[in-house]
């Protein structure tokens, strides 16, 4: 043999050992030095794949785990979060990668996440719900704001309708719309009262406590000076006198509710048992003249302490669940001092009714009294009547648009 051709031989012999060797060392791991090269990293991820989120709701991850071969690896993976927007309506794909230990080979897995809007957007408004202007003042709409769980802050695109005329008293209703980029809509009321300026203008009546025969004498100068007034009447009394609660209705009276007993000690015994008590009152004029009473008054006013007898706080909840129950309350800032005794001096109650009216209230409300004891007070109304129209002014029942006159309340 040549002396080359033993050194080619020598260089393929060698060649294949290291080749050999090679497979052996590398493919087979035969020392295990390679393993972290090599290995397969597994990622499993738990819950569903496709997952809809409602738009501003974050992403919660159901849940994963990884492993490289077969040690726990999964505080190891990768995911990007940040991909997914919830704040826009979209489809995302969540990628969970991982490595191995050497950056060799990196698998992946994904999920679909959909985020979708189907909330409607919040407004809230701003200023009071219920808001109260004079007749002729301006109305200045405090506005709304309106926010999206997806689109943020709407209120650029709230739309605004209102219809409130400050030249008539009367109730209006502004309404506040505004839709999201999905279609998603909302909407809020804000009430507005145009109540007439009563200082020197309108004063309100209101008799207790009947009806009796003294209503018919009071009725009959009501109509006699075509003015109005409010009853807040005793439920109790109303038998047998129907034909004068239907007569208030007919002549364009307030009919109000004030308590059935007049019992302190039975209405104020419990939230439950006033209701039940005044309730039974509201259905009864119902009943009678098919008008449903807005108003009431509290016996004693809300202002009264004996409740506190029998109840304590107890004027403290009721003035607030009035509204519940659909009503508004009303005391007086205008005594006729009727309450003090039975048949005190016409005069005297003139001048105490009178005074107060000059005193020039927003809204002047005069406490007086129509049972059968008042007949002085019945005296005092026939010169109140002449001698306040020849003044100027002019006698109403107490309707929505008055601004309520509330005492504090002192239970
Ligand atoms: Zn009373």
């Amino acid at each position: 043999m040549k002396k080359s051709s033993k050194i080619v031989i020598a260089i393929l012999s060698v060649l294949i050992v290291l080749i050999v060797g090679f497979l052996l060392v590398w493919q087979l791991d035969v020392f295990g030095i390679f393993k972290d090269y090599k290995a397969v990293p597994e990622i499993t991820l738990n819950g569903e794949t496709d997952i809809t989120l409602e738009g501003g709701t974050p992403f919660e991850e159901p849940g994963f785990s990884a492993t490289i071969n077969g040690e726990d690896a999964t505080d190891k993976v990768e995911v990007d979060y940040k991909s997914v927007d919830i704040t826009k309506v979209g489809t995302y794909t969540l990628t969970y990668s991982l490595s191995n230990l050497k950056g060799r080979n990196t698998v992946e897995a994904s999920r679909t996440i959909k985020v979708q809007d189907t909330t409607a957007p919040t407004i809230t408004l701003k200023g009071d719900k219920t808001v109260k202007v004079k007749v002729g003042e301006e109305y200045q709409d405090a506005g709304a704001t309106a926010a999206d769980k997806v689109d943020g802050d709407l209120t650029k695109s709230v739309k605004v309708e209102n219809k409130v005329d400050t030249g008539k008293k009367g109730k209006y209703i502004v309404t506040y719309t505004v839709s999201d980029a999905a279609g998603n809509k909302a909407s809020a009321e804000r009430e507005v009262i145009v109540f007439k300026q009563s200082a020197g203008g309108v004063v309100y009546l209101t008799f207790d406590d009947g009806p009796s025969f003294n209503t018919i004498k009071i009725l009959d100068l009501l109509k006699k000076y075509n003015c109005h007034a409010t009853f807040f009447i005793v439920g109790q009394n109303i038998p047998g006198n129907e034909d004068i609660l239907k007569r208030m209705v007919d002549e364009g009276h307030t009919l109000a509710v004030h308590t059935y007993t007049h019992d302190y000690a039975a209405i104020y015994k419990s939230e439950a048992a006033f209701w039940e008590d005044n309730l039974k009152t509201r259905d009864l004029i119902k009943k009678v003249t098919g008008v449903e009473a807005k108003f009431m008054r509290f016996p004693g006013g809300a202002s009264n302490t004996i409740s506190a007898n029998y109840s304590k706080g107890i004027m403290s909840v009721l003035t607030t669940q009035c509204k519940d129950h659909d009503y508004e309350y009303f005391d007086w800032n205008i005594s006729s001092g009727d309450a003090n005794a039975d048949g005190l001096p016409a005069k005297q109650l003139y001048d105490n009714i009178m005074a107060g009216i000059h005193e020039n209230y927003e809204t002047p409300v005069v406490l007086m009294h129509d049972t059968g004891a008042k007949g002085t007070t019945v005296t005092a109304v026939a010169k109140v009547l002449k001698v306040g129209l020849s003044e100027g002014y002019s006698f109403e029942g107490l309707d929505e648009t008055v601004s309520p006159v509330h005492h504090g309340v002192n239970n």
